[in-house]
C-alpha cells in the first residue's frame, strides 16, 4: 500500500515563537515536514534579537531564558560554552540571545532530528484560505504553498497612531511610527519626542544617546511611568501564587500583603505562575478593570530592566537629557524648518498645565496595538476578510481557544489554524516574553501534530 506523504505544516513568523513552534514539532515527529515563513532575514531574530546595540540587553535573568520548557538551564549552558562570562543571575545581550535562538535552528534542523525537514521560505504570506483538507497560503512574491496546518506566529504588530497625530504629520519626515525600523544616521539631529514611556522607549532613548551623545529627549505618557529595575540575585525559595480563583481586586490586595512580607518584586515573581489561570478565571468586565486601572503599574513593576540599563537611563534623567512626564498631546503641528511643534497638557493640570516642546522627530513608543480589525497587515486583514479570524473580546489580539486555535467568525476553533505568541494575549494574557512563551510554543506543537493525527 503507498505510504501517505508526511504531512507539512506551515509556520508564519520565524522569531522566537515560530522557530520554536517549528523546532518543537521537529522533536516530537519524525516525518512531518515544516514550512517556515518569514518576511526579514534572517530568520530567529524578531524585533526583539535582532539588535546590535550592546547596550540593549535582555530584561529577564539568563536563568530563566531557556528556550526549552523542559530544559531550565539550556541558555546558562550555552552562554558557558560560548565562554561570555555570564551566569544565571546576568543579563545577556539581546544580539547573544538571537545567536542562542539561530544555534537551535542549525542544530535541530540541520542535525538527526530534522535534517530536511525545515524548509525556510523569505517570503511575507499575504493570505490563507481553505484548501481540501488543509490550507493554501498565499505569499507576497507570488508562490503559493499548500499545507494540512498553519501556525501564525506573527509577533508584536506596530503600534497604533497616538491621539492628536493627523494624517498630515503622520506622513512626515518628523514621524517615525514603528520604532523597530529606522536608522540613525537618517534621523535629523535635535531634540526628540518618544510617545510612550515603557521597554520601548528606554530602548529608543538608550538607541538615540548612542548615536547623538546628549540629544535632549522627553518622554510622555498618560501617567508618566516607567519600567522600574531589577535588583539583587532572586530569591531561592518565592512563597506560594495567589489561589487561581482570585478577582482583579483581591490579587492586589494579596499583592500588597505579599510586597509588606517580601518586597513587591518579590511578590510579583510570586504572582507570575498563577497570572494566565488568574486572568483566564476572569470575566471579560474584571479583565477590562484590570486593563484600565491596573495594567500599567502591573507593567511597569512585571517587565523590569537589567541594572546596566536602569543606570544608564538614570544618569540620562539626572543631568536632564532625558524627562520623563505625565500628559496628553493635544496638538503636533509641522513647522516651516520640518521640526514639530508639540502642545501638551500635564496630567491632572486644567487648561493652565499647558506646555511646549519642539522636537526634530517624533517617535511612537506606545507599544503593539493588538486590534486585528484596525490592523493594516495584509495577511491579518485577509484572515478577518474571509471570516477566519475575528478578534478577542477586549481586542488585544486573534479570538483563540485555550489551546492556541483561532476561533472563525462564528466562534468555531479550527482544529488546523492556530497562532502562538503575543497575539493570543486575550487567552492568555501573560504571553509576551521568553518564559510564558516557550511553554506555549511546545504545547501548540504536540496540539498540531494531534490534530494531524
Ligand atoms: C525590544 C524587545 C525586547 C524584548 N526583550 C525581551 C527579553 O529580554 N526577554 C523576554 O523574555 N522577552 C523579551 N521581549 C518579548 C518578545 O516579544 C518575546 O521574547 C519574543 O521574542 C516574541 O517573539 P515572536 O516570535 O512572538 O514575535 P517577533 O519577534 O515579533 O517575531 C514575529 C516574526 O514574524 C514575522 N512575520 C509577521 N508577519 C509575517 C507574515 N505575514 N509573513 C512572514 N513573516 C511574518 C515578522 O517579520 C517577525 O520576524 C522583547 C520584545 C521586544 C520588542
Amino acid at each position: 500500500m503507498p505510504q501517505a506523504p508526511a504531512p507539512v505544516i506551515a509556520v508564519v513568523g520565524a522569531g522566537f515563537s515560530g522557530v520554536m513552534t517549528a523546532l518543537n514539532i521537529l522533536r516530537r515527529s519524525a516525518e512531518a515536514r515544516i514550512v517556515l515563513f518569514e518576511r526579514h532575514t534572517p530568520i530567529g531574530l524578531g524585533a526583539a534579537y535582532a539588535s546590535h546595540n550592546p547596550g540593549h540587553r535582555l530584561n529577564v535573568r539568563a536563568g530563566n531564558m531557556s528556550a526549552w520548557p523542559d530544559d531550565p538551564n539550556h541558555f546558562v549552558e550555552w552562554l558557558r560554552r560560548e565562554r561570555l562570562g555570564l551566569g544565571p543571575a546576568d543579563f545577556a545581550t539581546r544580539a547573544d540571545y538571537g545567536r542562542y535562538l539561530q544555534s537551535l535552528v542549525t542544530d535541530i534542523a540541520e542535525g538527526p532530528a530534522g535534517a530536511g525537514r525545515l524548509v525556510v521560505t523569505p517570503d511575507a504570506v499575504t493570505g490563507i484560505e481553505p484548501d481540501g483538507e488543509g490550507w493554501r497560503l498565499q505569499c507576497a512574491m507570488g508562490r503559493s504553498v499548500t499545507a494540512r496546518a498553519v501556525v501564525l506566529a506573527l509577533g508584536n504588530p506596530p503600534p497604533a497612531r497616538p491621539p492628536g497625530i493627523d494624517e498630515t504629520f503622520a506622513a512626515s519626515n518628523a514621524y517615525v511610527a514603528d520604532p523597530w525600523r529606522w536608522d540613525a544616521t537618517e534621523l535629523p539631529s535635535g531634540p526628540v519626542l518618544l510617545i510612550g514611556t515603557g521597554l520601548t522607549m528606554v530602548d529608543m532613548a538608550l538607541s538615540l544617546n548612542d548615536a547623538q551623545p546628549g540629544r535632549p529627549m522627553l518622554a510622555l505618557s498618560r501617567r508618566g511611568l516607567t519600567p522600574l529595575e531589577h535588583d539583587g540575585a532572586p530569591p531561592l525559595i518565592l512563597p506560594a501564587p495567589p489561589a487561581n480563583d482570585l478577582s482583579p481586586l483581591e490579587v492586589f490586595g494579596w499583592l500588597r500583603t505579599a510586597a509588606a512580607e517580601h518586597g513587591w518584586r518579590t511578590a510579583i515573581d510570586a504572582t507570575r505562575p498563577a497570572a494566565q489561570a488568574l486572568w483566564r478565571s476572569w470575566s471579560p468586565p474584571q479583565r477590562q478593570a484590570f486593563l484600565r486601572h491596573a495594567r500599567p503599574f502591573w507593567d511597569i513593576h512585571r517587565h523590569r530592566l537589567a541594572p546596566l540599563v536602569a543606570r544608564r537611563i538614570a544618569a540620562m534623567r539626572a543631568t536632564g537629557q532625558l524627562a520623563l512626564a505625565a500628559g496628553k498631546i493635544r496638538s503636533l503641528r509641522l513647522e516651516a524648518d520640518g521640526f514639530a511643534l508639540c502642545r501638551w497638557r500635564g496630567r491632572g493640570r486644567g487648561e493652565n498645565g499647558g506646555y511646549v516642546f519642539r522636537a526634530a522627530t517624533v517617535i511612537n513608543c506606545t507599544g503593539p496595538a493588538g486590534d486585528v480589525l484596525t490592523s493594516t497587515d495584509p495577511l491579518i486583514q485577509n484572515l478577518v476578510r474571509r471570516g477566519l479570524a475575528h478578534p478577542d473580546p477586549l481586542r488585544l489580539g486573534f479570538d483563540v481557544d485555550h489551546d492556541g486555535r483561532l476561533r472563525d467568525v462564528s466562534g468555531r476553533a479550527s482544529p488546523t489554524l492556530l497562532s502562538v505568541g503575543p497575539a493570543t494575549r486575550g487567552a492568555s494574557w501573560e504571553i509576551t516574553a521568553v518564559p510564558d512563551i516557550r511553554g506555549q510554543a511546545a504545547a501548540v506543537a504536540e496540539t498540531v501534530l494531534a490534530a494531524l493525527g
